[in-house]
Protein backbone atom coordinates (compact mmCIF):
# COMPACT_ATOMS: atom_id res chain seq x y z
CA UNK A 1 0.00 0.00 0.00
CA UNK A 2 1.06 3.14 -0.78
CA UNK A 3 0.56 6.81 1.35
CA UNK A 4 1.29 10.32 0.16
CA UNK A 5 4.10 12.34 0.72
CA UNK A 6 2.52 14.17 3.82
CA UNK A 7 1.69 11.00 5.54
CA UNK A 8 5.30 9.80 4.73
CA UNK A 9 6.95 12.74 6.82
CA UNK A 10 4.32 12.67 9.56
CA UNK A 11 5.36 8.78 9.58
CA UNK A 12 9.05 9.51 9.48
CA UNK A 13 9.19 12.42 12.05
CA UNK A 14 7.12 9.95 14.58
CA UNK A 15 10.75 7.96 14.34
CA UNK A 16 12.83 11.38 14.97
CA UNK A 17 13.59 11.82 11.03
CA UNK A 18 14.15 15.60 9.98
CA UNK A 19 11.81 16.68 7.74
CA UNK A 20 10.18 20.12 6.94
CA UNK A 21 7.53 21.63 8.59
CA UNK A 22 4.16 21.58 6.49
CA UNK A 23 0.48 20.83 6.20
CA UNK A 24 -1.93 19.49 3.51
CA UNK A 25 -4.91 21.26 2.31
CA UNK A 26 -7.80 19.82 0.26
CA UNK A 27 -9.02 23.00 -1.08
CA UNK A 28 -7.20 26.89 -2.18
CA UNK A 29 -8.01 28.82 0.95
CA UNK A 30 -6.50 25.96 3.23
CA UNK A 31 -3.45 26.38 1.61
CA UNK A 32 -3.36 29.99 1.90
CA UNK A 33 -4.32 29.13 5.32
CA UNK A 34 -1.54 26.86 5.72
CA UNK A 35 0.81 29.19 4.28
CA UNK A 36 0.22 31.99 6.94
CA UNK A 37 0.62 29.18 9.40
CA UNK A 38 3.83 28.34 7.95
CA UNK A 39 4.80 32.23 8.23
CA UNK A 40 7.14 32.03 4.67
CA UNK A 41 8.88 33.73 3.74
CA UNK A 42 9.66 30.13 1.16
CA UNK A 43 7.29 27.88 0.17
CA UNK A 44 6.57 24.74 -1.57
CA UNK A 45 2.90 24.40 -2.98
CA UNK A 46 3.06 20.12 -3.74
CA UNK A 47 0.82 18.26 -5.41
CA UNK A 48 -0.23 15.16 -3.35
CA UNK A 49 -0.09 11.79 -5.64
CA UNK A 50 0.54 8.55 -5.26
CA UNK A 51 3.19 8.80 -7.95
CA UNK A 52 6.85 10.56 -7.89
CA UNK A 53 8.27 13.09 -10.92
CA UNK A 54 5.36 15.70 -9.78
CA UNK A 55 8.35 18.37 -10.05
CA UNK A 56 8.96 17.85 -13.73
CA UNK A 57 5.37 17.33 -14.08
CA UNK A 58 4.93 21.01 -12.91
CA UNK A 59 3.39 19.77 -9.65
CA UNK A 60 5.63 20.83 -7.00
CA UNK A 61 6.47 24.72 -7.50
CA UNK A 62 8.33 26.85 -5.17
CA UNK A 63 6.53 30.40 -4.59
CA UNK A 64 7.66 33.67 -2.68
CA UNK A 65 4.15 35.20 -1.50
CA UNK A 66 0.92 33.99 -0.22
CA UNK A 67 -0.47 35.01 -4.07
CA UNK A 68 1.47 33.02 -5.31
CA UNK A 69 0.55 30.34 -3.09
CA UNK A 70 -3.04 30.98 -3.37
CA UNK A 71 -2.20 30.78 -7.73
CA UNK A 72 -0.66 27.75 -7.83
CA UNK A 73 -2.57 26.07 -5.36
CA UNK A 74 -5.88 26.85 -7.73
CA UNK A 75 -3.61 25.98 -11.04
CA UNK A 76 -2.08 22.64 -9.58
CA UNK A 77 -5.35 21.26 -7.49
CA UNK A 78 -7.75 19.45 -9.87
CA UNK A 79 -5.61 19.09 -12.82
CA UNK A 80 -4.44 15.83 -14.10
CA UNK A 81 -0.13 15.60 -13.52
CA UNK A 82 1.09 12.72 -16.31
CA UNK A 83 4.78 12.08 -14.78
CA UNK A 84 6.91 8.95 -15.36
CA UNK A 85 5.53 7.24 -12.77
CA UNK A 86 1.40 7.36 -13.69
CA UNK A 87 0.95 6.13 -16.73
CA UNK A 88 0.02 8.32 -19.88
CA UNK A 89 -3.81 8.70 -18.00
CA UNK A 90 -2.23 10.63 -15.15
CA UNK A 91 -3.67 11.76 -11.67
CA UNK A 92 -5.81 13.88 -11.11
CA UNK A 93 -4.28 16.39 -7.82
CA UNK A 94 -6.70 15.96 -5.12
CA UNK A 95 -4.66 16.94 -2.25
CA UNK A 96 -1.69 19.90 -1.92
CA UNK A 97 0.84 19.88 0.65
CA UNK A 98 2.22 23.27 1.21
CA UNK A 99 5.58 23.22 2.99
CA UNK A 100 8.54 25.51 4.45
CA UNK A 101 11.12 25.98 1.44
CA UNK A 102 14.47 25.26 2.09
CA UNK A 103 17.98 26.03 0.86
CA UNK A 104 19.85 23.33 -0.74
CA UNK A 105 23.20 23.34 -1.39
CA UNK A 106 23.42 19.61 -2.23
CA UNK A 107 20.50 16.78 -3.60
CA UNK A 108 21.34 13.37 -2.80
CA UNK A 109 19.17 10.35 -2.61
CA UNK A 110 18.89 7.80 -0.31
CA UNK A 111 15.96 4.68 -0.40
CA UNK A 112 15.63 1.86 1.68
CA UNK A 113 14.04 -1.29 0.42
CA UNK A 114 14.27 -5.25 1.08
CA UNK A 115 16.69 -7.02 -1.24
CA UNK A 116 15.27 -10.31 -1.88
CA UNK A 117 18.44 -11.55 -3.22
CA UNK A 118 19.89 -11.06 0.36
CA UNK A 119 16.74 -11.11 2.38
CA UNK A 120 18.27 -8.38 4.30
CA UNK A 121 17.08 -4.45 4.06
CA UNK A 122 19.43 -2.76 1.71
CA UNK A 123 20.28 1.04 1.29
CA UNK A 124 21.08 2.75 -1.89
CA UNK A 125 22.15 5.79 -2.42
CA UNK A 126 23.56 8.62 -4.45
CA UNK A 127 25.49 11.75 -4.38
CA UNK A 128 23.29 12.25 -7.66
CA UNK A 129 19.55 13.21 -6.38
CA UNK A 130 16.76 15.17 -6.74
CA UNK A 131 14.69 14.43 -10.35
CA UNK A 132 17.03 12.20 -12.38
CA UNK A 133 17.86 9.56 -10.08
CA UNK A 134 16.40 7.33 -12.91
CA UNK A 135 18.92 8.61 -15.76
CA UNK A 136 21.74 8.34 -12.67
CA UNK A 137 20.77 4.53 -12.50
CA UNK A 138 20.63 3.67 -16.12
CA UNK A 139 23.64 6.00 -16.97
CA UNK A 140 26.20 5.51 -14.39
CA UNK A 141 25.43 3.20 -12.23
CA UNK A 142 28.34 3.64 -9.99
CA UNK A 143 27.25 6.77 -8.40
CA UNK A 144 25.04 4.65 -6.91
CA UNK A 145 26.26 2.39 -3.33
CA UNK A 146 23.59 -0.17 -1.95
CA UNK A 147 24.61 -1.61 1.40
CA UNK A 148 22.93 -4.31 3.21
CA UNK A 149 21.82 -4.60 6.82
CA UNK A 150 22.15 -8.40 8.73
CA UNK A 151 19.27 -9.06 10.55
CA UNK A 152 21.15 -10.58 13.19
CA UNK A 153 23.04 -7.58 14.29
CA UNK A 154 20.35 -4.55 13.32
CA UNK A 155 21.18 -1.14 12.12
CA UNK A 156 24.71 -0.24 13.77
CA UNK A 157 26.47 3.02 13.42
CA UNK A 158 29.00 1.92 10.66
CA UNK A 159 26.06 1.13 8.48
CA UNK A 160 25.33 5.32 8.73
CA UNK A 161 29.38 6.28 8.60
CA UNK A 162 29.40 4.32 5.23
CA UNK A 163 26.44 6.23 3.54
CA UNK A 164 27.99 9.37 5.22
CA UNK A 165 30.81 8.69 3.17
CA UNK A 166 29.43 7.78 0.01
CA UNK A 167 27.65 10.79 0.02
CA UNK A 168 30.67 12.96 0.83
CA UNK A 169 29.13 14.15 4.05
CA UNK A 170 31.77 16.05 6.39
CA UNK A 171 32.38 17.00 10.30
CA UNK A 172 28.29 16.92 11.68
CA UNK A 173 26.67 15.89 8.69
CA UNK A 174 28.15 12.39 9.77
CA UNK A 175 26.78 12.44 12.78
CA UNK A 176 23.29 13.28 11.50
CA UNK A 177 23.77 11.02 9.02
CA UNK A 178 24.29 8.08 11.55
CA UNK A 179 21.02 8.55 13.21
CA UNK A 180 19.13 9.70 9.92
CA UNK A 181 20.03 5.95 8.45
CA UNK A 182 19.20 4.29 12.47
CA UNK A 183 15.98 5.88 12.37
CA UNK A 184 14.83 5.33 9.04
CA UNK A 185 15.96 1.64 9.52
CA UNK A 186 13.71 1.35 12.59
CA UNK A 187 10.46 3.40 11.13
CA UNK A 188 11.61 0.88 7.86
CA UNK A 189 11.18 -2.52 10.24
CA UNK A 190 8.40 -1.27 12.68
CA UNK A 191 6.14 -0.49 10.45
CA UNK A 192 6.50 -3.52 7.82
CA UNK A 193 7.76 -1.04 4.99
CA UNK A 194 8.66 -2.93 1.49
CA UNK A 195 10.36 0.23 0.33
CA UNK A 196 11.26 3.59 1.72
CA UNK A 197 12.71 6.51 -0.82
CA UNK A 198 13.98 10.15 0.16
CA UNK A 199 14.62 12.20 -2.99
CA UNK A 200 15.94 14.10 -2.56
CA UNK A 201 17.66 14.11 0.64
CA UNK A 202 19.05 17.92 1.02
CA UNK A 203 22.33 19.52 2.72
CA UNK A 204 20.88 22.67 3.42
CA UNK A 205 22.38 25.91 3.71
CA UNK A 206 23.05 25.84 7.45
CA UNK A 207 24.80 22.33 6.14
CA UNK A 208 22.33 19.97 8.03
CA UNK A 209 20.40 17.12 6.55
CA UNK A 210 16.82 16.99 5.59
CA UNK A 211 14.56 14.94 3.90
CA UNK A 212 12.75 17.05 1.48
CA UNK A 213 10.77 14.25 -0.43
CA UNK A 214 9.64 10.82 1.32
CA UNK A 215 7.57 8.00 -0.53
CA UNK A 216 6.39 4.65 1.56
CA UNK A 217 5.43 1.61 0.12
CA UNK A 218 3.89 -0.84 3.04
CA UNK A 219 3.68 -4.68 2.87
CA UNK A 220 -0.30 -5.00 2.32
CA UNK A 221 0.43 -8.56 4.14
CA UNK A 222 1.36 -6.76 7.51
CA UNK A 223 -1.08 -3.98 7.66
CA UNK A 224 -3.07 -5.86 9.46
CA UNK A 225 -0.90 -4.96 12.54
CA UNK A 226 -0.94 -1.07 11.42
CA UNK A 227 -4.26 0.35 11.97
CA UNK A 228 -2.82 3.41 12.47
CA UNK A 229 -1.10 2.89 8.59
CA UNK A 230 -4.30 1.64 7.09
CA UNK A 231 -6.30 4.68 8.27
CA UNK A 232 -4.01 6.45 5.49
CA UNK A 233 -4.98 4.44 2.66
CA UNK A 234 -6.44 6.88 0.31
CA UNK A 235 -8.97 5.00 -2.15
CA UNK A 236 -9.06 7.82 -4.36
CA UNK A 237 -5.50 6.91 -5.81
CA UNK A 238 -6.39 2.98 -5.98
CA UNK A 239 -8.20 1.24 -8.61
CA UNK A 240 -11.81 0.83 -8.17
CA UNK A 241 -11.74 -2.63 -9.14
CA UNK A 242 -9.01 -3.27 -7.27
CA UNK A 243 -10.66 -1.56 -4.24
CA UNK A 244 -13.41 -4.15 -4.93
CA UNK A 245 -10.97 -7.36 -5.16
CA UNK A 246 -9.70 -6.42 -1.77
CA UNK A 247 -12.78 -6.23 -0.05
CA UNK A 248 -13.18 -10.20 -1.19
CA UNK A 249 -9.73 -10.53 0.03
CA UNK A 250 -9.14 -11.51 -3.78
CA UNK A 251 -5.70 -11.35 -5.57
CA UNK A 252 -6.47 -9.25 -8.48
CA UNK A 253 -4.40 -6.84 -10.54
CA UNK A 254 -5.34 -5.14 -13.26
CA UNK A 255 -3.46 -4.98 -16.70
CA UNK A 256 -3.57 -3.81 -19.85
CA UNK A 257 -4.66 -6.36 -22.01
CA UNK A 258 -8.04 -7.57 -23.55
CA UNK A 259 -8.17 -11.25 -22.15
CA UNK A 260 -9.78 -11.62 -18.87
CA UNK A 261 -8.80 -14.36 -16.54
CA UNK A 262 -10.13 -16.48 -13.29
CA UNK A 263 -7.82 -18.82 -12.03
CA UNK A 264 -7.06 -20.48 -8.88
CA UNK A 265 -3.76 -20.43 -7.33
CA UNK A 266 -1.04 -17.66 -7.99
CA UNK A 267 1.22 -19.91 -10.20
CA UNK A 268 -1.31 -21.35 -12.64
CA UNK A 269 -2.56 -17.51 -12.58
CA UNK A 270 0.67 -16.86 -13.88
CA UNK A 271 0.82 -19.93 -16.14
CA UNK A 272 -2.34 -18.65 -17.64
CA UNK A 273 -0.93 -14.91 -18.29
CA UNK A 274 1.86 -16.63 -20.00
CA UNK A 275 -0.05 -18.98 -22.27
CA UNK A 276 -2.30 -16.32 -23.21
CA UNK A 277 0.91 -14.17 -24.26
CA UNK A 278 2.10 -17.35 -26.32
CA UNK A 279 -0.62 -17.32 -28.08
CA UNK A 280 -0.78 -13.61 -28.84
CA UNK A 281 -2.49 -11.87 -27.09
CA UNK A 282 -2.60 -9.82 -23.93
CA UNK A 283 -4.34 -10.56 -20.30
CA UNK A 284 -6.61 -8.04 -18.72
CA UNK A 285 -5.62 -9.06 -15.00
CA UNK A 286 -4.22 -11.26 -12.81
CA UNK A 287 -6.78 -12.77 -11.07
CA UNK A 288 -6.28 -15.60 -8.36
CA UNK A 289 -9.29 -16.97 -6.37
CA UNK A 290 -7.50 -19.00 -4.25
CA UNK A 291 -8.89 -22.00 -2.64
CA UNK A 292 -11.76 -22.49 -0.46
CA UNK A 293 -13.55 -19.37 -1.95
CA UNK A 294 -17.40 -19.43 -1.60
CA UNK A 295 -19.72 -18.62 -4.57
CA UNK A 296 -19.86 -14.98 -3.01
CA UNK A 297 -16.14 -14.36 -3.30
CA UNK A 298 -16.79 -16.33 -7.15
CA UNK A 299 -19.28 -13.83 -8.20
CA UNK A 300 -17.35 -10.89 -6.87
CA UNK A 301 -14.63 -12.13 -8.77
CA UNK A 302 -16.55 -12.97 -12.03
CA UNK A 303 -18.40 -9.34 -12.12
CA UNK A 304 -14.69 -7.42 -11.41
CA UNK A 305 -13.76 -9.01 -14.73
CA UNK A 306 -17.19 -8.72 -16.68
CA UNK A 307 -17.34 -4.75 -15.24
CA UNK A 308 -14.00 -4.08 -17.11
CA UNK A 309 -14.36 -2.55 -20.35
CA UNK A 310 -10.44 -3.82 -22.20
CA UNK A 311 -12.12 -7.34 -21.68
CA UNK A 312 -12.99 -8.66 -24.98
CA UNK A 313 -12.90 -12.34 -23.87
CA UNK A 314 -12.92 -14.37 -20.84
CA UNK A 315 -10.99 -17.28 -19.89
CA UNK A 316 -11.67 -19.32 -16.75
CA UNK A 317 -9.07 -22.25 -15.88
CA UNK A 318 -9.71 -23.96 -12.61
CA UNK A 319 -7.47 -26.78 -11.54
CA UNK A 320 -10.04 -27.90 -8.46
CA UNK A 321 -8.38 -29.08 -5.26
CA UNK A 322 -9.65 -27.34 -2.72
CA UNK A 323 -11.53 -25.28 -4.47
CA UNK A 324 -14.55 -27.10 -5.91
CA UNK A 325 -15.45 -26.54 -9.75
CA UNK A 326 -19.22 -26.78 -9.11
CA UNK A 327 -18.51 -23.66 -6.66
CA UNK A 328 -17.05 -21.82 -9.49
CA UNK A 329 -19.95 -22.91 -12.00
CA UNK A 330 -22.61 -21.35 -9.83
CA UNK A 331 -20.49 -18.06 -8.91
CA UNK A 332 -19.82 -17.85 -13.23
CA UNK A 333 -23.56 -18.10 -13.40
CA UNK A 334 -24.57 -15.73 -10.92
CA UNK A 335 -22.51 -12.84 -11.67
CA UNK A 336 -23.58 -13.80 -15.44
CA UNK A 337 -27.20 -13.28 -14.36
CA UNK A 338 -26.78 -10.19 -13.21
CA UNK A 339 -24.68 -8.88 -15.68
CA UNK A 340 -25.09 -11.01 -18.32
CA UNK A 341 -21.94 -12.15 -20.65
CA UNK A 342 -21.17 -9.78 -24.10
CA UNK A 343 -17.81 -12.03 -24.68
CA UNK A 344 -16.46 -14.96 -25.69
CA UNK A 345 -16.02 -17.42 -22.63
CA UNK A 346 -13.79 -20.78 -22.85
CA UNK A 347 -14.07 -22.50 -19.57
CA UNK A 348 -11.61 -25.39 -18.70
CA UNK A 349 -12.32 -26.94 -14.87
CA UNK A 350 -10.24 -30.40 -13.93
CA UNK A 351 -10.31 -31.50 -10.60
CA UNK A 352 -12.66 -31.49 -7.38
CA UNK A 353 -16.30 -31.78 -8.66
CA UNK A 354 -15.71 -31.58 -12.30
CA UNK A 355 -18.85 -33.49 -13.06
CA UNK A 356 -20.81 -31.53 -11.09
CA UNK A 357 -18.98 -28.15 -12.27
CA UNK A 358 -19.85 -28.83 -15.95
CA UNK A 359 -23.52 -30.34 -15.48
CA UNK A 360 -24.21 -26.71 -13.81
CA UNK A 361 -22.43 -24.83 -16.46
CA UNK A 362 -24.08 -26.72 -19.25
CA UNK A 363 -27.64 -26.39 -17.85
CA UNK A 364 -27.09 -22.44 -17.90
CA UNK A 365 -28.29 -21.91 -21.24
CA UNK A 366 -24.67 -19.83 -21.15
CA UNK A 367 -22.93 -19.81 -24.29
CA UNK A 368 -19.54 -21.28 -22.99
CA UNK A 369 -16.72 -22.88 -24.99
CA UNK A 370 -15.30 -25.78 -23.06
CA UNK A 371 -11.44 -26.52 -23.22
CA UNK A 372 -9.74 -29.80 -22.23
CA UNK A 373 -6.02 -28.24 -21.25
CA UNK A 374 -4.42 -25.25 -20.48
CA UNK A 375 -3.01 -24.77 -24.05
CA UNK A 376 -6.43 -25.75 -26.12
CA UNK A 377 -8.24 -23.22 -23.44
CA UNK A 378 -5.95 -20.77 -24.72
CA UNK A 379 -5.97 -21.09 -27.99
CA UNK A 380 -9.59 -21.09 -28.12
CA UNK A 381 -10.05 -17.73 -26.19
CA UNK A 382 -7.46 -15.84 -28.30
CA UNK A 383 -9.38 -17.49 -31.71
CA UNK A 384 -12.39 -16.35 -30.58
CA UNK A 385 -11.37 -12.54 -29.87
CA UNK A 386 -9.09 -12.52 -32.43
CA UNK A 387 -12.29 -13.72 -34.90
CA UNK A 388 -14.55 -11.74 -33.35
P1 LIG B 1 9.02 14.64 -7.10
O1 LIG B 1 10.07 13.67 -6.70
O2 LIG B 1 7.67 14.01 -7.19
O3 LIG B 1 9.38 15.41 -8.32
P2 LIG B 1 9.93 16.29 -4.84
O4 LIG B 1 9.24 16.40 -3.54
O5 LIG B 1 11.18 15.49 -4.87
O6 LIG B 1 8.85 15.74 -5.91
O7 LIG B 1 10.19 17.74 -5.38
C1 LIG B 1 10.88 18.01 -6.57
C2 LIG B 1 12.00 19.01 -6.31
O8 LIG B 1 11.46 20.19 -5.74
C3 LIG B 1 13.05 18.53 -5.34
O9 LIG B 1 14.07 17.80 -5.99
C4 LIG B 1 13.56 19.83 -4.75
O10 LIG B 1 14.55 20.39 -5.60
C5 LIG B 1 12.34 20.74 -4.79
N1 LIG B 1 11.71 20.78 -3.47
C6 LIG B 1 10.81 19.90 -2.97
N2 LIG B 1 10.46 20.23 -1.70
C7 LIG B 1 11.13 21.34 -1.39
C8 LIG B 1 11.20 22.18 -0.22
N3 LIG B 1 10.49 21.94 0.88
N4 LIG B 1 12.03 23.26 -0.27
C9 LIG B 1 12.75 23.53 -1.38
N5 LIG B 1 12.72 22.79 -2.50
C10 LIG B 1 11.93 21.70 -2.52
MG1 LIG C 1 11.35 13.43 -5.26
Amino acid sequence: MNIHEYQAKTVLKGFGVPVPKGAPAFNVDEAVMAAKELGGPIWVVKAQIHAGGRGKAGGVKVVKSLDDVRTEADRILGSTLVTHQTGPAGKEVHRLYIEDGSSIERELYLSALVDRETSRVAFICSTEGGMDIEEVAAKTPEKILTLTVDPATGIMPHHGRSVAKALKLSGGQVKQCVALISNLYNAFVEKDMSMLEINPLVVTGDGDLLCLDAKINFDSNALYRHKDIMELRDLTEEDPMEIEASKYDLSYVKLDGEIGCMVNGAGLAMATMDIIKLFGSEPANFLDVGGGATTEKVTAAFKIILNDPNVKGILVNIFGGIMRCDIIAEGVISASKELGVKVPLVVRLEGTKVEEGKKILSESGLDIISANDLADAAEKIVAAVKGA
